[in-house]
């Protein structure tokens, strides 16, 4: 092939391959989209001169080429480019590719721009054959190792390259019973005890396996090896556990990956080399502490496939101070650079140290604040990095329930506690034992919660594992893929649990050293954050947070983690512009948000005021009356419970805001359905059972979403808005003779059209000049509306005459703009996403092309009319992170979430003023 390349034009011009060696690199970590996040880091540590085995990466850019051009090649890339970029290896380590003698052997790694572990494929060892691997024995003067290495690659390129698999999921994988019968004709169970005649009998029963199913030879040629390798590293960009991968956490497919081809360093040379994982401080805590594991006489894989247990990273430093030392030092001097936490990957060869990968750790959301938290303080970076640091929904892993030490304390007083692992992923989760994702895909189904265990996880299962509560596996360290995974969501993981004995076949589980037998479906807890595995249910306890916010069970000063959320929470509110209000309706619901940090309540649905007890009896009976006098007795029952409640929550929220809805939904919904229920009502009110059956059945509507409600409901019967609004000014009266002042805000639902709003606001005043007079005592209050029909949206210049504020209900306003009921969407969404007709769920995160440009549109007509116009979102969105970045784009006042996403909406609002 060499003799070849003078002739044949390098790739049009364009860079397609970056290089680097030990002191030097073509890219740098800033590239990470051309060279995906390996390239750039494996780059960039050259740079600091970090010891990297050269390399070069093939950019992002042939891989967009490759899908582009039904997958060929830039011109010249095999002929030209790539050879210049394998000699510059070779003159640095003065070996030559495919050299009988003494043959340069790399690795072909893919590495997209966010990292996607274990979910493409990575080849070492590239560059053996049967003439190459004698000269690596004799050079190395190690033929057991030489046939390690080559039985290795046989194995990946079969699988890989050659896509020789299991059958189906009731085979195992060919290769590894080749292996598994081998070791058991030796009667050992270790690769590392099979000698080098037993390696070189494996090799050719791989390549037999794979001539017989394959119908090709493996390839003897390093040049072909290459070609196919880099070709199976552009090809597992589409292979379905990325898309699933990528689906999962919203990467898009044009992103492409990159390919790295380095010179291979051997972990495998005997007990002087090793390789291993590391985080530079605890990614499930956050400590300080170096955080690793490692294995001897390995490479690649084996510490993270969980078949040989690794040793932890501190017993390095007893077993090998000198190599310890030094990656200590790379550790110090990476987080100095990088100014963060990362994940790195090194193999010794001989007790020489490399370094073959460092990536920003994944963390859980406890480490992160810790983290950002601790960096901050240790002077590496701002306050304003620190914020955005952290993912604003990780912070819900502070807010998320734990087990109840009493009640854990007595499940392991009762003998339940079954075994303990490795607490990979931090949290307390019970439910049902599922050994595979398709049953925790039935029972979640079934509304149960579902616990995966496995032996140990493969990228297949990311689905089962985003189901699941908690994750299980019987084999597999800190770093294995479960606990990376684990981690990533979020989730509850229990890794590396030696002594369940799991039977997929007869989905059961035993305990060894017991007669415990666990079936499928039973019920099991798992503590990730002490690694215990507890049979049956245990009830779960509010976190520190809770304790101190909420609880009030436990004092600041004890609650180091509590702490450090306050910290956090008191930079963030320095940096944010946006307000944070809460939805809440009842006092306890409303003086929660306030300690969480609420500002006032964005939305107070009153219908919710009218359920329970006496009140809904009064309800029915003055939605049953069929002339106003009756309507207007009901109703002066229900004025009293109005005003305790507005009084309730103006008194928890004292001199914030609070933002009160006029009763909004269709009458119907207060109303019993049942015969029995309806008999009962009757006889309560003193009406016939067929009157009020009538009555209901005339309240029917054939679209109650877009029947009699909102503003309709008080234009129809403005007694009804009369008595809330008189309900809400005496509170007001109320609470000002007592000293405080307060400001109403009274919304106006589902206003279409300004007229709607006038008229209402004409009932709303009248009242309230009225209340007033008869209190003898002013009060200030806001009259607004609620912004949830395309219409209002787009004349909102009209409406903002009217209005004091406006309120986006982004409910409303994304089912009519869509024109898609949220409650009906279950069926079609799922189909939706798969598509990628949304990039997200709209009902979750803010359609911000579509229903975001009513928004704007707006909010810029009505500022035009009122410059001072008061402009809140109170929908569900309102907690979204990426919805609350849209409205600090969009200048909009305050945004308002249920309680406990307050705290998250806090983070997200100040990440979006740093910006
Ligand atoms: P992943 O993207 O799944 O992390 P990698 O490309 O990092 O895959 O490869 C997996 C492992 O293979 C690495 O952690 C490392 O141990 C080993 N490996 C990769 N390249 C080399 C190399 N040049 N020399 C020795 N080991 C290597
Ligand atoms: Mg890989
Ligand atoms: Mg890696």
């Amino acid at each position: 092939m060499p003799t070849s390349r003078l002739n044949i034009q390098a790739t049009s011009g364009k860079q397609y391959i970056y290089s680097f060696t030990e002191g030097g690199a073509e890219g740098d970590a800033t590239m990470k989209n051309l060279l995906g996040g390996k390239g750039a880091n494996l780059a960039e540590m050259a740079n600091i001169g970090l010891p990297v085995p050269p390399g070069f990466t093939l950019s992002t850019e042939v891989c967009t080429y490759y899908y582009d051009h039904s997958q060929t090649y830039p011109e010249g890339l095999f002929e030209q480019d790539i050879p210049d970029a394998l000699e510059k290896i070779e003159t640095a380590l003065g070996k030559k590719f495919g050299d009988p003698e003494d043959p340069l052997l790399v690795s072909v790694r893919s590495g997209a721009r966010a990292s996607m572990p274990g979910m493409m494929d990575t080849i070492l060892n590239l560059g053996l054959n049967d003439t190459t691997v004698e000269g690596l024995a004799h050079r190395s003067g190690n033929p057991r190792f030489a046939w390690d290495c080559y039985r290795r690659f046989v194995q990946m390129y079969g699988d890989v390259v050659m896509d020789l698999k299991p059958q189906d999921s009731k085979h195992s994988d060919p290769f590894e019973s080749i292996l598994d019968e081998h070791k058991k004709k030796k009667g050992c169970s270790l690769d590392t005890q099979l000698d080098t005649d037993d390696l070189k009998a494996i090799v050719s029963a791989f390549k037999a396996a794979i001539l017989e199913r394959t119908g090709q030879e493996f390839p003897e040629d390093p040049h072909v090896q290459l070609q196919g390798a880099i070709g199976a590293v552009f090809g597992s960009w589409n292979n379905e556990r990325a898309i699933v991968y990528r689906k999962l956490n919203h990467i898009p497919g044009y992103w492409g990956t990159a390919c790295n081809v380095q010179a291979m360093v051997f972990g495998n040379m005997g007990d002087r080399s090793g390789t291993g994982v590391a985080f530079t401080r605890d990614a499930a805590t956050g400590e300080n502490i170096f955080y690793g594991e490692y294995l001897m006489n390995a490479q690649g894989e084996d510490v993270v496939a969980g078949t040989r247990t690794p040793l932890k990273i501190r017993h390095l430093q007893e077993e090998k101070p000198d190599i310890y030392q030094q990656l200590d030092c790379i550790r110090t001097r990476l987080e100095q650079h990088y100014r963060d936490m990362m994940d790195i990957e090194f193999t010794i060869e001989n007790d020489r140290l490399f370094m073959l990968q460092c990536r920003v750790g994944k963390r859980t959301g406890l480490a992160a604040i810790r983290i950002a938290y601790d960096m901050c303080k240790e002077g590496l970076i701002d306050e304003k990095e620190a914020l955005l640091r952290i993912e604003p929904d990780q912070l819900n892993q502070l807010l998320r329930p734990v087990f109840d030490q009493k009640e854990k304390d007595r499940a392991i007083s009762e003998g339940r506690l079954l075994a303990t692992g490795l607490n990979a992923g931090p949290g307390a989760a019970t439910g049902s034992i599922c050994f595979s994702a398709r049953q925790a895909q039935e029972v979640k189904e079934r509304g149960q919660l579902a616990i995966l265990v496995r032996i140990e996880t493969s990228p297949e299962d990311i689905e089962g594992m985003s189901l699941a509560e908690g994750i299980l596996t019987e084999r597999g360290g800190m770093t294995s893929h479960a606990a990376l995974v684990a981690r990533q969501m979020g989730k509850v993981c229990v890794a590396g649990c030696g002594e369940l004995d799991i039977d997929y076949q007869k989905g059961e589980m035993r305990i060894e050293g017991t007669d415990i037998v666990l079936k499928e479906g039973d019920s099991i807890s798992l503590d990730g954050t002490t690694g215990e595995v507890i049979q049956g249910e245990i009830k779960t306890r509010n976190p520190e947070v809770i304790e101190v916010l909420a609880d009030k069970t436990l004092k600041p000063e004890d609650a180091p983690t509590w702490q450090i959320f306050d910290q956090v929470m008191q930079w963030a509110d320095h940096y944010r512009t946006l307000k944070v209000r809460t939805n809440a309706d009842q006092p306890e619901q409303a003086e929660l948000a306030v300690t969480f940090g609420a500002e006032g309540i964005g939305l107070c649905r009153t219908e919710h005021m009218f359920f329970g007890g006496q009140r809904i009896d009064a309800m029915r009976e003055m939605i049953l009356a069929d002339d106003i006098g009756d309507r207007q007795k009901a109703l002066e029952k229900l004025l009293p419970y109005q005003r305790d409640d507005f009084y309730g929550l103006f008194k928890a929220m004292g001199s914030r805001p609070v933002t009160i809805r006029l009763l909004d939904p269709p009458l119907h919904e207060f109303l019993p359905q049942e015969d029995a229920e309806i008999e009962a009502l009757a006889k309560k009110i003193g009406m016939a059972f067929h009157d009020v059956k009538t009555r209901i059945d005339n309240l029917h509507e054939f679209n109650p979403m877009l029947g009699l409600r909102g503003c309709r409901l008080g234009i129809l019967h403005p007694e009804i808005p009369a008595m809330q609004v008189r309900a809400i000014i005496e509170a007001a009266c109320i609470i000002k003779k007592e000293g405080h002042d307060i400001i109403p805000e009274i919304m106006v639902p589902l206003v279409s059209t300004v007229r709607e709003l006038e008229l209402t606001s004409e009932i709303i005043h009248k009242v309230a000049r009225r209340v007033m007079a008869e209190q003898e005592i002013g009060v200030t209050y806001l009259v607004g509306t609620m912004i949830e029909v395309p219409r209002a949206a787009l004349t909102s210049g009209d409406i903002a005459k009217a209005a004091d504020f406006f309120s986006y209900g982004t409910n409303d306003l994304t089912q009519m703009g869509l024109g898609m009921s949220r409650d009906d969407s279950g069926q079609f969404l799922p189909v939706y996403q798969n598509y990628d007709i949304f990039p997200h769920n709209p009902f979750e995160s803010l359609d911000q092309e579509g229903i975001g440009r009513l928004i704007k549109l707006s909010a810029k007509e009505g500022r035009s009319v009122k410059s001072d116009l008061k402009l809140g979102i109170c929908g569900e969105h309102g907690g979204d992170p990426a919805t609350i970045e849209f409205c600090h784009t969009t200048g909009i006042n305050y945004v308002s979430c249920s309680p406990f996403r307050i705290p998250i909406a806090r983070l997200a609002a100040a990440r979006a003023a740093i910006g």
